[in-house]
């Protein structure tokens, strides 16, 4: 498996992680976009948002709650934006699907 995202989840590739549980990791972005930049990952391999199944639906829900996690601990619960690129057109450069969570300005 080449993907960097399944890497950085079997800790074979170094990653500034900030969360992780059974499911779910998150680390830093590694080119961030804002001061704070972190990308939150299912552990599972799933393409993009468009390969996501009713099985991980559960998973999927609960990213909302590490987000809102990550966001305090990283005190940026003032405001923040959430965003998820699909697709190439989309924006989407690594095939391991994740939401950005974007901050502190
Ligand atoms: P996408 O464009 O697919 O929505 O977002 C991919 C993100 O992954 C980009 O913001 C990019 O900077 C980040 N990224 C790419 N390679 C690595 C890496 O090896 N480590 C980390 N931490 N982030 C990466
Ligand atoms: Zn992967």
């Amino acid at each position: 498996m080449s993907c960097i995202f399944c890497k950085i989840i079997k800790h074979e590739q170094q990653g500034d992680v900030v969360y992780e549980n059974e499911k779910i990791i998150a680390f830093k972005d590694i080119n961030p976009k804002a001061p704070v930049h972190i990308l939150i990952v299912p552990k599972k391999h799933i393409a993009s948002m468009q390969d996501i199944e009713e099985e991980d639906c559960e998973m999927l829900s609960e990213i909302f709650l590490v987000s809102k996690k990550i966001a305090t601990d990283q005190n940026i619960d003032d405001g923040y934006k959430l965003v998820c690129n699909v697709g190439r057109k989309g924006g989407q450069t690594i095939d391991h699907a994740h939401f950005h969570l974007l901050g502190g300005w």
